[in-house]
């Protein structure tokens, strides 16, 4: 069988740890087989980005840029801790932070279905996308402990000298405030990333806030989705039979929980972060969820969403066997690649994606997989895997279908 050949190379970002050693594993024996892997590596591990002050991280950012799809293994976000045990010159910050900031990008999180994992609510049927805005609001606050009676405003100086200002509260004791932005271009871009993705992915799209209680922070976030919606993208929502829908938050998430699936979901900085988590639990397992970052002009850098698997990778280094998960990662190569096929009109690499998840999928619901599913699947006679036995049994599985 002759290989799979490709036209523009994918940036591929190596990482750490356990993430590091699965991402060779899925390189050797799922993809370097049978493609003609094309590829522009940057080395996002922690000793390069230490090596390079971290230029590597911005290198790799830039390349994403020029060629449009990247694909990311899970690294390290140094801590204290990090510092001394790689001896770190600096406490360097998330590479994908970084990137982030680069591609002014929206993160889409999507959960991997498969039979014998069940969601634990019952009526899910089809995933749930979730959007979180990444930009501004509780993450980029001011906060100010009030130590005693005194009044707190809110105050805005116009550039050109003149001032509004507003009480916030007449304090006659101690308490707290905080006080927090967001820009218009930030709301803006996330509104395009959500609107472009939903029409990539054929789904409906969701958004909802509190712009019942907050009506001018809120209620700007909803205006602006409005405004874009009708300004750009209502034709093309109404020309693929897909619905744009806004509801207040706790609207939304009573009817999430009664849904089927099958949508995208919108949200702000910190509803994203609280819902994802509780979303990712939902459906069974943090390693069956992957994430893609969409900046508003369409370039895209795909990964898993969980971290490097620290815990596992000592015990690998204390030479005992692991059990590490590695669909989220074999997912966020299919999902770079069949977006380079896309681009690149190349479906030979397409079909090849979805062989591979197919035999990924297949793969688990013949009862092979890894400890962390074992643990919470419904079939039976399931047989617990290592790292690399389960990849391999996947490659038996993908071999088959490709009757090769
Ligand atoms: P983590 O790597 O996501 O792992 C947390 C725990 O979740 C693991 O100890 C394991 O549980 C389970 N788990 C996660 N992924 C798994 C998989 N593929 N297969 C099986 N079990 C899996 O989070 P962390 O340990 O908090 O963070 C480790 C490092 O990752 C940190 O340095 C952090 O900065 C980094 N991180 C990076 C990213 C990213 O690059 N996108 C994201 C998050 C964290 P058990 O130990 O119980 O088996
Ligand atoms: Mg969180």
């Amino acid at each position: 069988m002759s290989k799979i050949m490709m036209k523009t190379p994918l940036v591929e970002m190596d990482g750490d740890e356990m993430t590091r050693i699965i991402w060779k594993m899925i390189k050797d024996e799922l993809l370097l087989p049978f493609i003609n892997l094309k590829t522009e590596y940057y080395d996002l591990g922690l000793v390069k980005r230490d090596e390079t002050d971290d230029r590597i991280t911005m290198d790799a950012a830039e390349a994403t840029k020029k060629y449009g799809v990247a694909v990311k293994c899970a690294t390290i976000t140094p801590n204290a801790a990090r510092v001394k045990e790689y001896n770190l010159k600096a406490m360097y910050k998330s590479p994908n932070g970084t990137i982030r900031a680069a591609l002014d990008g929206t993160v889409f999180r999507a959960p991997i279905l498969v039979k014998g994992i069940d969601p634990y609510v019952r009526t899910w049927k089809k995933p749930i996308i979730m959007a979180r805005h990444a930009y501004g609001d509780v993450y980029k606050n001011v906060e100010y402990r009030v130590p005693g009676a005194g009044t707190a405003e809110l105050v805005f100086k116009n550039a050109d000298g003149s001032e509004s200002r507003q009480v916030i509260h007449e304090f006659k004791g101690p308490g707290v405030i905080q006080g927090m932005h967001n820009l218009d271009a930030s709301i803006e871009g996330f509104a395009r990333s959500c609107f472009a993705y939903s029409l990539d992915q054929k789904m409906d799209l969701w958004f909802s806030t509190k712009d019942t209680i907050s009506k001018i922070y809120d209620g700007h976030f909803r205006e602006i989705f409005e405004k874009i919606y009708e300004n750009e993208y209502k034709e093309k929502f109404e020309a693929a039979g897909l619905e744009f829908f806004y509801t207040l938050i706790d609207d939304a998430v009573a009817r999430v929980m009664r849904s089927e699936g099958g949508f995208l979901w919108a949200l702000k900085n910190y509803d994203g972060d609280v819902m994802s988590d509780m979303m990712a639990t939902s459906f069974g397992s943090l390693a069956m969820m992957t994430s893609v970052l969409v900046s508003p002009t369409g370039i895209y850098e795909y990964e898993a969403a969980h971290g490097t698997v620290q815990r596992h990778y000592y015990k690998h280094l204390n030479g005992e066997t692991t059990s590490t998960n590695s669909v989220a990662t074999i997912f966020a190569w299919t999902g770079a690649l069949r977006k380079r096929g896309e681009l690149d009109e190349i479906p030979e690499l397409m079909a090849f994606a979805d062989k591979l998840e197919e035999a990924t999928l297949e793969t688990i619901e013949s009862g092979k997989m890894t400890g962390d599913l074992a643990l919470i699947t419904s079939i039976q006679n399931v047989e617990k895997l290592d790292t690399e036995a389960f990849i391999l049994a996947i490659r038996e599985t993908l071999e088959k279908k490709l009757g090769a």
